[in-house]
């Protein structure tokens, strides 16, 4: 893993997803099979393979604290094309320094993670007024998310930190994205953890190869996605849970 420091020119971008997003590092140590976003390479000039690098943008909070005061206040996304809280937030705190200003300044927040380090940060997130936390979750089989994202907590954890952040009144959604095999019975699991559920099918062709090794390609048609899809609908309906299909 090649880690730089690096003096990023801006922090605030614009969205197509969230007025904002936030990226406080380049690169990602989950480094997911199906990751849509190693295209970044192309723009930052990265040779080594997609997750086995990172750049962090160590002046990200100073330069948050200059472009907060010139946009008015509008809802960020922590993050589009990084984990926020991969392993090496842990040592750099540069997602909490952002969190910390945004919480102080009251700009509505919506955090995506794979990763219960987002806990690590609870003080903020119970002070904050405006903030969601959404825990990525694209089955409900670690098996299966050992074979498409071996770096990425396992999928129990991710349950376990919803429900605790639910439980200390912080709201929370689920991300099912990419709806890989395995994500039938994910809904059961979440009932009591979230407000919300996003469901998106997402671009595979990153992780055909692992369809391939594994023999699940019977796993990626459109029949089985529209049948796991309808069946989360169903259980978020009779469970009184919010469900967006984005696809
Ligand atoms: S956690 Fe997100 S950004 Fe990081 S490798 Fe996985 S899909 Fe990509």
């Amino acid at each position: 893993m090649i880690v730089k420091e690096i003096r990023s020119k801006t922090i605030l971008s614009t969205s197509k997803v969230h007025d904002h997003v936030i990226n406080p590092y380049v690169g990602c140590q989950h480094a997911c099979s199906y990751c849509y976003a190693r295209f970044m390479k192309r723009f930052t000039g990265h040779k080594e393979p997609w997750g086995r690098f990172v750049d962090v943008k160590i002046n990200a909070a100073d330069l948050l604290r200059v472009e907060i005061g010139k946009k008015k206040r509008a809802s960020v996304w922590v993050s589009g094309v990084c984990d926020p809280y991969q392993p090496l937030e842990a040592k750099y705190k540069i997602t909490r320094a952002c969190l910390e200003i945004l919480a102080h300044h009251d700009w509505p927040v919506i955090i995506q993670t794979r990763s219960p380090l987002v806990l690590r940060d609870m003080d903020i997130l119970k002070r904050a007024k405006n903030f969601e936390v959404g825990l990525t979750i694209p089955t409900a089989d670690d098996a299966i998310r050992k074979l498409f994202e071996p770096n990425a907590p396992p999928i129990m954890d991710r349950l376990r930190t919803l429900d605790e952040l639910h439980r200390s009144g912080i709201k929370t959604y689920a991300m099912i994205a990419p709806v890989l095999p395995g994500a039938e019975g994910l809904t059961q699991a979440l009932v009591g953890k979230v407000d919300h559920v996003i469901v998106d099918r997402m671009n595979y062709n990153h992780a055909d190869w692992v369809y391939t090794k594994y023999g699940l390609e019977d796993k990626r048609s459109d029949d089985f996605f529209h049948g796991v899809s309808r069946e989360i609908a169903t259980v978020c309906e009779q469970s009184g849970i919010e469900c967006r299909l984005i696809f």
